[in-house]
């Protein structure tokens, strides 16, 4: 993952680690970003694709809770670009990762 700025979120259901499946967070497409709060003092952080992938169905690009990151998986990707093993990676993201959708300053 890498950081870049900008905005929103979606969030979908937790799975166990699978090695026939491809995460995202182990991707460089994968970038955290913020979104302002109040008076823009305040964020929290966000989890884009830079390839494109993440759409909603009725159009624009979806963004995800960085805390649900390692939660983010497909059967294949042809934009995938891996970071690394990801087995061990996902498993010490998942022990790092804030449990819950934090407010930063
Ligand atoms: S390029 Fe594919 S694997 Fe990489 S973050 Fe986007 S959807 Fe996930």
């Amino acid at each position: 993952m890498e950081y870049m700025e900008d905005t929103e979120c979606f969030a979908q259901d937790d799975e166990p680690y699978s090695s026939d499946k491809v995460y995202c967070a182990n991707c460089s497409n994968c970038k955290i970003v913020r979104t302002l709060e109040g008076n823009g003092t305040q964020y929290y952080l966000r989890v884009r694709c830079a390839a494109g992938k993440w759409l909603k169905k009725l159009g624009g690009e979806k963004f995800y809770k960085y805390f649900t990151v390692a939660r983010r998986s497909l059967p294949f990707c042809d934009s995938y670009i891996p970071m690394g093993e990801p087995k061990e990676y996902i498993k010490e993201l998942k022990n790092t990762l804030p449990i819950r959708d934090e407010l930063y300053q």
